[in-house]
């Protein structure tokens, strides 16, 4: 019996190892082939294109609120109701686009809020830097003041620049910045999240907007500080001009300023 069954074993094993070895060169022929394809694709697209960043959703980002639990989300430069007045260039559709790291550190502080009986809701998120270019733009043209009474009743639109509430490069531009208030975790009566006292709205011009301002009272400063301390513990740096503004400390690309449109 066990004579009978050695050739067999024998030959099985033989036929095994002559016909696996042009199978395996093969497949890792067609592997290499794939790989090699791939990269002349994606080298002669960067070099056909001058704004090789400039794809509909970078595989880098996310849209935050398919990652952080109940996020309210109202983009004010994707329509009418920010200080220019008018819908901003490169916001196609009203969607928060942050890295996927800054869109995780969202998430914890989304998390941590809900025991204060609170959530986030976010202004603006990631900004192309076309958007910064149209700021710029309408910062000089000082004839157009629409929102002027809302945003920055105080100022006089020409030193916007000066004072820095406009800039020719943002941080919002490289994806890990956010700007965002606290609404009520259940909604109010009429069925809507209210927000929170902050003492100012958002965007607006002025040294009241300082998270550290003494003159707001008493219930603002206290939400402005809830509001910190969440984003703080999440991995964000507060900025001391404006309550609502925070950079992911550690940020995936802290030199890159993106322009590719939001969709
Ligand atoms: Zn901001």
């Amino acid at each position: 019996m066990s004579l009978d069954c050695q050739p067999l074993r024998h030959s099985s094993r033989r036929r095994v190892t002559t016909s696996a070895w042009p199978f395996a060169v093969s497949y890792f022929a067609a592997l290499l082939l794939v790989f090699l394809l791939a990269f002349l694709s994606a080298f002669f697209s960067a070099i056909a294109s001058p704004h090789a960043r400039a794809e509909p959703l970078h595989p880098a980002f996310v849209d935050a609120a398919t990652v952080v639990p109940g996020l309210e989300v109202e983009m004010r430069y994707a329509g009418a109701h920010n200080f220019v007045g008018a819908k901003v260039t490169g916001y196609e559709q009203p969607v928060c686009l942050l890295t996927r790291e800054a869109a995780a550190a969202l998430a914890k502080a989304q998390i941590a809020l809900a025991s204060s009986g609170t959530g986030l809701k976010v202004f603006d998120c990631y900004r192309p830097v076309r958007a910064v270019a149209h700021f710029v733009r309408w910062s000089r043209d000082l004839k157009d003041t629409a929102a002027k009474g809302e945003f920055y009743p105080d100022l006089d639109k020409r030193d916007l620049f000066r004072d820095g509430y406009i800039s020719s490069r943002s941080g919002h531009s490289r994806g890990s910045t956010v700007d965002l208030t606290l609404v009520d975790i259940l909604p109010g009566s009429d069925g809507k999240l209210h927000e929170r006292d902050m003492g100012t709205p958002f965007d607006f011009f002025s040294p009241f907007s300082s998270p550290s301002d003494k003159r707001v009272n008493e219930e603002a400063r206290s939400n402005r500080r809830l509001l910190a301390d969440a984003m703080r513990k999440s991995g964000f740096v507060p900025y001391d001009k404006e309550w609502w503004h925070f950079t992911l400390a550690h940020e995936p690309f802290p030199q890159t300023y993106f322009d590719f449109v939001v969709k």
